[in-house]
Protein backbone atom coordinates (compact mmCIF):
# COMPACT_ATOMS: atom_id res chain seq x y z
CA UNK A 1 0.00 0.00 0.00
CA UNK A 2 2.50 2.16 0.49
CA UNK A 3 6.21 2.64 -0.28
CA UNK A 4 7.81 -0.03 1.31
CA UNK A 5 9.94 -3.16 0.57
CA UNK A 6 7.47 -6.33 0.72
CA UNK A 7 6.72 -8.89 3.23
CA UNK A 8 7.75 -12.22 2.74
CA UNK A 9 5.87 -15.01 3.92
CA UNK A 10 4.93 -16.70 6.82
CA UNK A 11 4.75 -19.73 8.05
CA UNK A 12 2.73 -21.98 10.85
CA UNK A 13 2.77 -25.91 11.74
CA UNK A 14 0.92 -27.60 14.61
CA UNK A 15 1.44 -31.11 16.12
CA UNK A 16 -0.56 -32.98 18.57
CA UNK A 17 -4.43 -31.30 18.24
CA UNK A 18 -7.16 -32.39 17.41
CA UNK A 19 -8.01 -29.00 15.95
CA UNK A 20 -4.87 -28.60 13.96
CA UNK A 21 -6.25 -27.12 10.72
CA UNK A 22 -9.05 -24.99 12.52
CA UNK A 23 -5.77 -23.34 14.55
CA UNK A 24 -3.66 -23.20 11.88
CA UNK A 25 -6.17 -21.09 9.87
CA UNK A 26 -6.39 -18.74 13.08
CA UNK A 27 -2.12 -18.70 12.81
CA UNK A 28 -2.11 -17.76 9.46
CA UNK A 29 -4.70 -15.05 10.00
CA UNK A 30 -2.10 -13.12 12.27
CA UNK A 31 0.63 -13.83 10.03
CA UNK A 32 -1.52 -12.30 6.83
CA UNK A 33 0.89 -9.26 6.78
CA UNK A 34 3.64 -11.60 5.87
CA UNK A 35 1.80 -12.31 2.73
CA UNK A 36 -1.73 -11.77 1.13
CA UNK A 37 -1.09 -13.27 -2.59
CA UNK A 38 -2.21 -16.93 -1.76
CA UNK A 39 -2.77 -18.72 1.40
CA UNK A 40 -2.61 -22.81 1.95
CA UNK A 41 -2.90 -25.64 4.64
CA UNK A 42 -2.02 -29.24 4.82
CA UNK A 43 -2.77 -31.24 7.21
CA UNK A 44 -2.77 -35.36 7.91
CA UNK A 45 -4.08 -37.50 10.60
CA UNK A 46 -0.90 -40.52 10.83
CA UNK A 47 -2.25 -41.96 7.47
CA UNK A 48 -2.27 -39.52 4.84
CA UNK A 49 -2.01 -35.52 3.81
CA UNK A 50 -4.87 -33.76 2.91
CA UNK A 51 -4.27 -30.00 1.65
CA UNK A 52 -6.44 -26.90 0.58
CA UNK A 53 -4.54 -23.89 -1.35
CA UNK A 54 -5.90 -20.99 -2.60
CA UNK A 55 -5.34 -17.10 -3.62
CA UNK A 56 -6.04 -14.40 -1.88
CA UNK A 57 -6.51 -13.46 1.68
CA UNK A 58 -6.84 -16.12 4.54
CA UNK A 59 -10.11 -15.60 5.08
CA UNK A 60 -11.41 -15.96 1.36
CA UNK A 61 -9.10 -18.65 0.93
CA UNK A 62 -10.91 -21.24 3.37
CA UNK A 63 -14.69 -21.78 4.67
CA UNK A 64 -15.79 -24.03 7.28
CA UNK A 65 -16.45 -26.94 4.80
CA UNK A 66 -12.64 -26.70 3.29
CA UNK A 67 -11.62 -26.43 6.84
CA UNK A 68 -13.37 -29.73 8.10
CA UNK A 69 -11.69 -31.74 4.98
CA UNK A 70 -8.39 -30.96 6.41
CA UNK A 71 -8.80 -33.74 9.09
CA UNK A 72 -6.31 -35.09 11.44
CA UNK A 73 -3.56 -33.58 14.33
CA UNK A 74 -0.61 -31.68 12.77
CA UNK A 75 -1.39 -29.09 10.14
CA UNK A 76 1.42 -26.80 8.55
CA UNK A 77 0.46 -23.58 6.43
CA UNK A 78 1.88 -21.04 4.45
CA UNK A 79 0.66 -17.10 3.61
CA UNK A 80 2.97 -16.14 0.44
CA UNK A 81 4.37 -12.69 -1.16
CA UNK A 82 5.96 -13.79 -4.31
CA UNK A 83 10.05 -13.28 -3.47
CA UNK A 84 10.65 -15.95 -6.10
CA UNK A 85 8.00 -17.27 -8.53
CA UNK A 86 5.21 -16.00 -10.21
CA UNK A 87 1.84 -14.95 -8.03
CA UNK A 88 -0.72 -18.22 -9.70
CA UNK A 89 -2.16 -20.80 -7.38
CA UNK A 90 0.52 -23.88 -8.76
CA UNK A 91 3.18 -21.53 -6.60
CA UNK A 92 0.86 -21.41 -3.55
CA UNK A 93 2.41 -23.43 -0.51
CA UNK A 94 2.51 -26.14 1.19
CA UNK A 95 3.95 -27.66 -1.87
CA UNK A 96 2.62 -31.76 -1.14
CA UNK A 97 4.63 -34.38 -2.81
CA UNK A 98 4.31 -37.97 -2.88
CA UNK A 99 7.66 -39.97 -2.92
CA UNK A 100 9.65 -43.26 -2.25
CA UNK A 101 10.16 -41.53 1.30
CA UNK A 102 6.04 -41.28 1.41
CA UNK A 103 4.13 -37.59 1.44
CA UNK A 104 5.86 -34.15 2.43
CA UNK A 105 4.16 -31.05 2.73
CA UNK A 106 6.90 -28.19 2.73
CA UNK A 107 6.19 -24.21 3.21
CA UNK A 108 9.18 -21.83 2.87
CA UNK A 109 9.56 -18.63 4.13
CA UNK A 110 13.02 -17.16 2.54
CA UNK A 111 14.56 -17.30 -0.84
CA UNK A 112 17.45 -19.86 -1.89
CA UNK A 113 20.23 -18.24 -3.24
CA UNK A 114 21.18 -21.53 -5.28
CA UNK A 115 18.00 -22.34 -6.78
CA UNK A 116 18.32 -22.17 -10.36
CA UNK A 117 21.52 -23.85 -10.27
CA UNK A 118 20.06 -26.96 -8.83
CA UNK A 119 16.87 -26.58 -10.46
CA UNK A 120 19.10 -26.68 -14.14
CA UNK A 121 20.57 -30.07 -12.20
CA UNK A 122 17.55 -31.60 -11.79
CA UNK A 123 15.84 -31.01 -14.91
CA UNK A 124 18.65 -32.20 -16.90
CA UNK A 125 18.34 -35.55 -14.66
CA UNK A 126 14.71 -35.62 -15.73
CA UNK A 127 12.61 -33.88 -12.93
CA UNK A 128 9.62 -31.85 -13.40
CA UNK A 129 9.04 -28.81 -12.02
CA UNK A 130 5.15 -28.14 -11.11
CA UNK A 131 5.51 -24.88 -9.80
CA UNK A 132 8.23 -21.22 -10.72
CA UNK A 133 9.57 -21.01 -6.91
CA UNK A 134 12.83 -21.46 -5.49
CA UNK A 135 11.19 -23.94 -2.97
CA UNK A 136 10.09 -26.79 -5.18
CA UNK A 137 14.02 -27.90 -5.66
CA UNK A 138 13.61 -28.96 -1.82
CA UNK A 139 11.43 -31.56 -2.27
CA UNK A 140 12.72 -32.88 -5.61
CA UNK A 141 16.01 -33.34 -3.46
CA UNK A 142 14.02 -35.10 -0.77
CA UNK A 143 12.09 -37.43 -3.26
CA UNK A 144 15.71 -38.34 -4.98
CA UNK A 145 17.57 -39.05 -1.27
CA UNK A 146 18.58 -42.46 -1.40
CA UNK A 147 18.77 -41.59 2.60
CA UNK A 148 17.38 -45.07 4.60
CA UNK A 149 14.89 -42.24 7.10
CA UNK A 150 12.28 -39.27 6.24
CA UNK A 151 14.35 -37.14 8.46
CA UNK A 152 17.97 -38.43 6.91
CA UNK A 153 16.25 -37.36 3.21
CA UNK A 154 14.96 -34.01 4.72
CA UNK A 155 18.53 -33.30 5.85
CA UNK A 156 20.06 -33.85 2.72
CA UNK A 157 18.50 -32.17 0.64
CA UNK A 158 17.71 -29.13 2.56
CA UNK A 159 21.66 -29.32 2.86
CA UNK A 160 22.10 -28.74 -0.64
CA UNK A 161 20.48 -25.31 -0.74
CA UNK A 162 21.62 -22.08 0.15
CA UNK A 163 20.36 -18.93 1.30
CA UNK A 164 17.55 -17.81 3.25
CA UNK A 165 15.28 -20.39 4.67
CA UNK A 166 13.12 -20.83 7.75
CA UNK A 167 10.67 -24.09 6.32
CA UNK A 168 8.00 -25.99 7.85
CA UNK A 169 7.65 -29.33 6.79
CA UNK A 170 5.09 -32.55 7.64
CA UNK A 171 4.92 -36.05 7.00
CA UNK A 172 1.90 -37.84 7.73
CA UNK A 173 2.70 -38.34 11.46
CA UNK A 174 5.73 -35.18 12.01
CA UNK A 175 5.69 -31.60 11.77
CA UNK A 176 9.76 -30.37 11.51
CA UNK A 177 10.86 -26.64 11.51
CA UNK A 178 14.62 -25.69 9.96
CA UNK A 179 15.94 -22.45 10.11
CA UNK A 180 18.71 -22.02 7.80
CA UNK A 181 22.22 -21.44 9.71
CA UNK A 182 22.80 -18.09 9.06
CA UNK A 183 19.11 -17.58 10.57
CA UNK A 184 18.05 -15.25 8.15
CA UNK A 185 13.83 -15.30 8.62
CA UNK A 186 12.57 -15.94 11.80
CA UNK A 187 10.97 -19.06 13.43
CA UNK A 188 9.42 -19.62 16.55
CA UNK A 189 9.20 -22.55 18.75
CA UNK A 190 5.47 -22.86 21.27
CA UNK A 191 3.36 -24.98 23.70
CA UNK A 192 -1.10 -25.03 23.53
CA UNK A 193 -1.41 -27.62 25.75
CA UNK A 194 0.89 -30.78 24.78
CA UNK A 195 0.48 -30.01 21.14
CA UNK A 196 3.83 -27.83 19.43
CA UNK A 197 3.55 -24.55 17.49
CA UNK A 198 5.97 -23.96 15.37
CA UNK A 199 5.55 -20.52 13.49
CA UNK A 200 7.27 -17.00 12.12
CA UNK A 201 6.17 -14.83 14.25
CA UNK A 202 4.93 -15.05 17.88
CA UNK A 203 1.52 -13.26 17.15
CA UNK A 204 -0.06 -16.36 15.95
CA UNK A 205 0.59 -18.32 18.97
CA UNK A 206 -0.74 -15.16 20.73
CA UNK A 207 -4.16 -15.44 18.54
CA UNK A 208 -4.58 -19.60 19.78
CA UNK A 209 -3.60 -19.06 23.21
CA UNK A 210 0.08 -20.71 22.35
CA UNK A 211 3.03 -19.92 24.78
CA UNK A 212 5.97 -19.09 23.20
CA UNK A 213 9.10 -21.30 24.33
CA UNK A 214 11.67 -20.05 22.18
CA UNK A 215 13.49 -19.74 18.87
CA UNK A 216 14.26 -22.40 16.32
CA UNK A 217 17.63 -21.72 16.18
CA UNK A 218 19.79 -21.03 13.31
CA UNK A 219 21.07 -23.85 11.41
CA UNK A 220 18.57 -26.64 13.88
CA UNK A 221 16.20 -28.75 12.86
CA UNK A 222 13.26 -29.25 15.32
CA UNK A 223 11.03 -32.52 15.43
CA UNK A 224 7.72 -33.19 16.64
CA UNK A 225 6.45 -36.97 16.89
CA UNK A 226 5.44 -37.58 20.00
CA UNK A 227 5.11 -35.81 23.26
CA UNK A 228 8.87 -34.89 23.19
CA UNK A 229 10.65 -32.58 20.55
CA UNK A 230 13.78 -33.84 19.13
CA UNK A 231 16.44 -31.16 18.51
CA UNK A 232 19.44 -31.90 16.21
CA UNK A 233 22.20 -29.57 14.28
CA UNK A 234 22.80 -31.48 10.91
CA UNK A 235 24.37 -28.20 9.17
CA UNK A 236 27.56 -26.76 9.57
CA UNK A 237 27.74 -23.75 11.60
CA UNK A 238 27.58 -20.31 9.89
CA UNK A 239 27.68 -16.47 10.56
CA UNK A 240 24.20 -15.43 12.38
CA UNK A 241 22.68 -12.62 9.54
CA UNK A 242 19.22 -12.10 11.14
CA UNK A 243 17.14 -9.84 9.34
CA UNK A 244 17.33 -6.76 11.25
CA UNK A 245 14.44 -4.90 8.85
CA UNK A 246 12.54 -7.56 10.67
CA UNK A 247 12.82 -5.29 13.46
CA UNK A 248 12.30 -2.43 11.24
CA UNK A 249 8.86 -2.86 9.30
CA UNK A 250 8.26 -6.72 8.39
CA UNK A 251 7.34 -7.83 11.93
CA UNK A 252 4.18 -6.82 13.70
CA UNK A 253 5.10 -4.91 17.20
CA UNK A 254 2.94 -7.40 19.01
CA UNK A 255 5.56 -9.96 18.10
CA UNK A 256 9.11 -11.38 19.54
CA UNK A 257 11.39 -11.99 17.33
CA UNK A 258 14.60 -13.39 17.42
CA UNK A 259 14.13 -13.12 21.33
CA UNK A 260 12.79 -10.05 20.83
CA UNK A 261 9.81 -7.91 21.56
CA UNK A 262 9.28 -5.66 18.12
CA UNK A 263 7.62 -3.33 20.09
CA UNK A 264 10.53 -2.46 22.44
CA UNK A 265 13.41 -2.64 19.82
CA UNK A 266 11.42 0.03 17.17
CA UNK A 267 10.63 2.20 20.38
CA UNK A 268 14.39 1.95 20.89
CA UNK A 269 15.17 3.01 17.47
CA UNK A 270 12.95 6.26 18.15
CA UNK A 271 15.06 7.05 21.02
CA UNK A 272 18.33 6.83 19.68
CA UNK A 273 16.78 8.48 16.65
CA UNK A 274 16.00 11.44 18.86
CA UNK A 275 19.03 11.31 20.35
CA UNK A 276 21.23 11.75 17.38
CA UNK A 277 18.62 13.83 15.42
CA UNK A 278 16.55 15.62 17.96
CA UNK A 279 14.97 18.90 16.23
CA UNK A 280 12.86 22.08 17.79
CA UNK A 281 9.55 21.39 17.12
CA UNK A 282 6.27 21.23 18.94
CA UNK A 283 4.44 17.75 17.71
CA UNK A 284 5.83 14.53 16.74
CA UNK A 285 3.20 13.02 14.11
CA UNK A 286 3.84 9.36 13.33
CA UNK A 287 3.21 7.74 9.90
CA UNK A 288 0.89 5.33 10.37
CA UNK A 289 1.12 2.19 11.04
CA UNK A 290 4.47 1.74 10.31
CA UNK A 291 6.30 4.99 12.19
CA UNK A 292 3.90 4.61 15.68
CA UNK A 293 6.50 2.52 17.86
CA UNK A 294 9.69 4.74 16.78
CA UNK A 295 7.50 8.35 17.23
CA UNK A 296 6.74 6.99 21.03
CA UNK A 297 10.44 6.49 21.61
CA UNK A 298 11.21 9.66 19.41
CA UNK A 299 8.85 11.70 21.47
CA UNK A 300 9.56 10.25 25.39
CA UNK A 301 13.28 10.83 24.36
CA UNK A 302 12.19 14.36 23.20
CA UNK A 303 10.20 15.17 25.32
CA UNK A 304 7.90 16.94 22.72
CA UNK A 305 4.56 15.70 22.65
CA UNK A 306 3.12 13.09 20.43
CA UNK A 307 -0.25 13.72 18.61
CA UNK A 308 -2.08 11.66 15.91
CA UNK A 309 -1.61 13.76 13.17
CA UNK A 310 -2.25 11.66 10.31
CA UNK A 311 -5.24 9.02 10.08
CA UNK A 312 -5.25 5.65 7.88
CA UNK A 313 -8.00 4.91 6.54
CA UNK A 314 -8.01 0.61 7.25
CA UNK A 315 -10.38 -0.05 4.90
CA UNK A 316 -8.55 0.87 1.96
CA UNK A 317 -7.77 -2.66 0.43
CA UNK A 318 -6.26 -4.44 -3.04
CA UNK A 319 -9.47 -3.84 -4.67
CA UNK A 320 -9.28 -0.23 -4.32
CA UNK A 321 -10.10 1.10 -8.04
CA UNK A 322 -7.34 3.94 -8.69
CA UNK A 323 -9.27 7.03 -10.35
CA UNK A 324 -8.13 8.49 -13.53
CA UNK A 325 -5.11 10.58 -13.74
CA UNK A 326 -6.97 13.72 -13.56
CA UNK A 327 -7.43 12.80 -9.86
CA UNK A 328 -5.00 10.55 -8.70
CA UNK A 329 -4.02 12.61 -6.70
CA UNK A 330 -6.09 11.55 -4.04
CA UNK A 331 -4.43 8.75 -3.69
CA UNK A 332 -2.52 9.34 -0.70
CA UNK A 333 -5.62 10.85 0.80
CA UNK A 334 -7.58 8.04 0.23
CA UNK A 335 -4.94 6.35 2.49
CA UNK A 336 -4.02 8.69 4.86
CA UNK A 337 -5.71 12.07 5.98
CA UNK A 338 -4.21 15.25 7.86
CA UNK A 339 -5.66 16.51 11.28
CA UNK A 340 -5.54 20.07 10.56
CA UNK A 341 -6.04 21.19 14.56
CA UNK A 342 -2.94 19.13 15.27
CA UNK A 343 -0.75 20.19 12.27
CA UNK A 344 -2.03 23.84 11.46
CA UNK A 345 0.94 26.50 12.74
CA UNK A 346 2.67 23.53 13.83
CA UNK A 347 7.10 23.09 13.97
CA UNK A 348 6.08 18.63 12.92
CA UNK A 349 8.44 16.07 12.64
CA UNK A 350 7.24 13.03 10.86
CA UNK A 351 8.66 9.66 11.80
CA UNK A 352 8.45 6.69 9.82
CA UNK A 353 10.49 3.31 9.75
CA UNK A 354 11.71 3.47 6.37
CA UNK A 355 12.30 5.30 2.64
CA UNK A 356 12.60 3.23 -0.19
CA UNK A 357 11.47 5.56 -3.35
CA UNK A 358 10.05 8.73 -1.42
CA UNK A 359 7.24 8.51 -3.24
CA UNK A 360 4.71 8.23 -0.87
CA UNK A 361 7.14 10.06 1.61
CA UNK A 362 6.99 13.33 -0.95
CA UNK A 363 2.93 13.37 -0.79
CA UNK A 364 2.74 13.26 2.63
CA UNK A 365 4.94 15.86 3.60
CA UNK A 366 2.96 17.99 0.98
CA UNK A 367 0.22 16.75 2.81
CA UNK A 368 1.66 18.00 6.17
CA UNK A 369 2.30 21.41 4.90
CA UNK A 370 -0.96 21.78 2.95
CA UNK A 371 -2.78 21.17 6.53
CA UNK A 372 -1.10 24.47 7.61
CA UNK A 373 2.30 23.04 9.30
CA UNK A 374 5.03 25.83 9.55
CA UNK A 375 8.05 23.48 9.41
CA UNK A 376 8.23 19.55 8.43
CA UNK A 377 10.89 17.70 9.53
CA UNK A 378 11.17 13.88 8.33
CA UNK A 379 13.17 11.63 10.79
CA UNK A 380 13.40 7.45 9.67
CA UNK A 381 14.17 4.89 12.23
CA UNK A 382 16.34 3.39 9.81
CA UNK A 383 19.48 4.13 8.36
CA UNK A 384 19.43 5.19 4.50
CA UNK A 385 18.37 1.56 1.88
CA UNK A 386 21.19 1.43 -0.36
CA UNK A 387 21.06 -1.99 -1.91
CA UNK A 388 18.21 -5.12 -2.46
CA UNK A 389 17.95 -8.07 -0.40
CA UNK A 390 18.72 -11.48 -2.00
CA UNK A 391 17.02 -13.46 1.38
CA UNK A 392 13.37 -13.14 0.70
CA UNK A 393 12.28 -9.88 0.87
CA UNK A 394 10.90 -8.16 -2.24
CA UNK A 395 13.06 -4.74 -3.30
CA UNK A 396 13.02 -2.65 -6.39
CA UNK A 397 15.92 -2.32 -8.45
CA UNK A 398 19.01 -0.20 -6.58
CA UNK A 399 18.90 2.68 -8.66
CA UNK A 400 14.83 3.06 -7.35
CA UNK A 401 16.42 3.61 -3.91
CA UNK A 402 16.45 7.32 -3.38
CA UNK A 403 18.81 7.03 -1.00
CA UNK A 404 21.36 5.03 -3.34
CA UNK A 405 21.23 7.80 -5.81
CA UNK A 406 20.44 10.88 -4.13
CA UNK A 407 22.33 12.82 -1.47
CA UNK A 408 20.97 13.44 2.19
CA UNK A 409 20.32 17.46 0.94
CA UNK A 410 18.88 15.65 -2.69
CA UNK A 411 16.49 13.70 -0.52
CA UNK A 412 15.46 16.69 1.71
CA UNK A 413 14.66 18.83 -1.65
CA UNK A 414 12.83 15.90 -3.15
CA UNK A 415 10.51 15.44 -0.26
CA UNK A 416 9.81 19.38 -0.06
CA UNK A 417 11.16 18.50 4.38
CA UNK A 418 12.70 21.40 6.26
CA UNK A 419 15.52 19.21 7.08
CA UNK A 420 15.52 14.68 6.89
CA UNK A 421 17.63 12.41 8.77
CA UNK A 422 17.88 8.68 9.20
CA UNK A 423 18.92 6.68 12.12
CA UNK A 424 22.70 5.48 11.86
CA UNK A 425 23.94 1.99 11.06
CA UNK A 426 25.33 2.23 15.09
CA UNK A 427 22.69 3.19 16.34
CA UNK A 428 20.43 0.24 14.70
CA UNK A 429 22.51 -2.46 15.24
CA UNK A 430 23.24 -0.95 19.32
CA UNK A 431 19.58 -1.44 19.90
CA UNK A 432 19.39 -4.90 19.81
CA UNK A 433 21.61 -7.51 21.96
CA UNK A 434 24.62 -8.50 19.43
CA UNK A 435 23.66 -6.22 16.54
CA UNK A 436 26.33 -6.17 15.35
CA UNK A 437 27.39 -9.52 15.17
CA UNK A 438 24.11 -11.46 14.79
CA UNK A 439 22.40 -9.49 12.13
CA UNK A 440 22.12 -8.86 8.31
CA UNK A 441 22.36 -5.46 7.27
CA UNK A 442 22.70 -5.68 3.67
CA UNK A 443 20.35 -3.41 2.27
CA UNK A 444 22.26 -0.60 4.11
CA UNK A 445 25.83 -1.47 3.33
CA UNK A 446 25.36 -3.46 0.24
CA UNK A 447 27.99 -6.24 1.51
CA UNK A 448 26.56 -9.55 1.75
CA UNK A 449 26.75 -12.54 4.07
CA UNK A 450 25.94 -15.40 1.52
CA UNK A 451 27.74 -15.57 -1.42
CA UNK A 452 26.40 -15.90 -4.62
CA UNK A 453 26.89 -18.92 -7.25
CA UNK A 454 29.26 -17.41 -9.61
CA UNK A 455 27.23 -18.63 -12.79
CA UNK A 456 23.91 -17.03 -10.99
CA UNK A 457 24.51 -13.68 -13.23
CA UNK A 458 21.00 -13.90 -14.62
CA UNK A 459 19.67 -14.73 -10.95
CA UNK A 460 20.90 -11.63 -10.08
CA UNK A 461 19.61 -9.48 -12.96
CA UNK A 462 16.48 -10.56 -12.26
CA UNK A 463 16.51 -10.31 -8.65
CA UNK A 464 18.15 -6.25 -9.30
CA UNK A 465 15.65 -6.51 -12.42
CA UNK A 466 18.52 -5.36 -14.86
CA UNK A 467 17.85 -5.76 -18.33
CA UNK A 468 17.28 -9.42 -19.79
CA UNK A 469 20.07 -11.79 -19.28
CA UNK A 470 22.34 -12.61 -22.09
CA UNK A 471 22.11 -15.71 -24.31
CA UNK A 472 24.08 -18.74 -23.08
CA UNK A 473 26.77 -18.50 -25.64
CA UNK A 474 27.67 -14.90 -24.42
CA UNK A 475 30.79 -14.29 -22.71
CA UNK A 476 30.87 -12.64 -19.07
CA UNK A 477 30.58 -9.43 -19.27
CA UNK A 478 30.17 -6.34 -17.10
CA UNK A 479 26.08 -5.42 -16.77
CA UNK A 480 25.82 -1.62 -17.90
CA UNK A 481 22.43 -0.86 -17.81
CA UNK A 482 20.62 2.99 -18.05
CA UNK A 483 20.85 4.26 -14.62
CA UNK A 484 22.60 0.99 -13.34
CA UNK A 485 25.76 -0.74 -13.89
CA UNK A 486 28.26 -3.08 -11.75
CA UNK A 487 29.10 0.13 -9.79
CA UNK A 488 25.52 -0.31 -8.37
CA UNK A 489 26.60 -3.63 -6.26
CA UNK A 490 29.36 -2.81 -3.60
CA UNK A 491 31.40 -5.43 -2.12
CA UNK A 492 31.01 -9.12 -2.81
CA UNK A 493 27.96 -8.63 -5.04
CA UNK A 494 29.45 -6.86 -7.01
CA UNK A 495 32.48 -8.89 -7.71
CA UNK A 496 30.32 -11.93 -7.95
CA UNK A 497 28.25 -10.19 -10.68
CA UNK A 498 31.06 -8.77 -12.33
CA UNK A 499 32.74 -12.55 -12.45
CA UNK A 500 29.56 -14.45 -13.24
CA UNK A 501 29.30 -16.53 -15.96
CA UNK A 502 26.30 -18.35 -16.91
CA UNK A 503 22.78 -16.98 -17.90
CA UNK A 504 20.38 -19.12 -15.89
CA UNK A 505 17.34 -17.20 -14.86
CA UNK A 506 14.63 -18.48 -12.07
CA UNK A 507 13.40 -15.45 -10.40
CA UNK A 508 10.35 -14.20 -12.22
CA UNK A 509 8.85 -11.53 -10.20
S1 LIG B 1 19.25 -7.40 3.07
FE1 LIG B 1 17.95 -6.19 4.48
S2 LIG B 1 15.88 -7.02 4.19
FE2 LIG B 1 17.32 -8.54 3.35
S3 LIG B 1 17.77 -10.00 5.00
FE3 LIG B 1 19.36 -8.41 5.08
S4 LIG B 1 18.55 -6.84 6.52
FE4 LIG B 1 16.82 -8.15 5.89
Amino acid sequence: MFDKFKDECGVFGIFGHAEAANLTYLGLYALQHRGQESAGIASADGVRIRASRSMGYVNDAFDTETLAGLTGHLAVGHVRYSTAGESRLANAQPIVIDSAHGQLALGHNGNLINAGELRDALVNEGAIFQTSTDSEVVVHLFARSKAASVESAITEAIGQVRGAYSFVLMTKDRIIGVRDPHGFRPLALGRLGDAWVICSETCAMDLIGATYVRDVEPGEMVIASGSELRSVKPFAPAKHSQCIFEHVYFSRPDSYVFGESVNEVRTEFGRRLAREAGVPADVIVPIPDSGVCAAVGFAEQSGIPMRMGLIRNHYVGRTFIQPQQSIRHFGVRVKLNPVKSILSGKRVVLVDDSIVRGTTSRKIVRMVRSAGAREVHMRISCPPTISPCFYGVDTPRRSELIAATHTMEEIRKYLDADSVSYLSLDGLTDSVPDGKTRYCTSCYTGVYPVAFPRDEKAYLQLALKLNPAPSPSSAPQPVTTAGFDTDDLTGTAAEQLAGAGSSRSRRSD
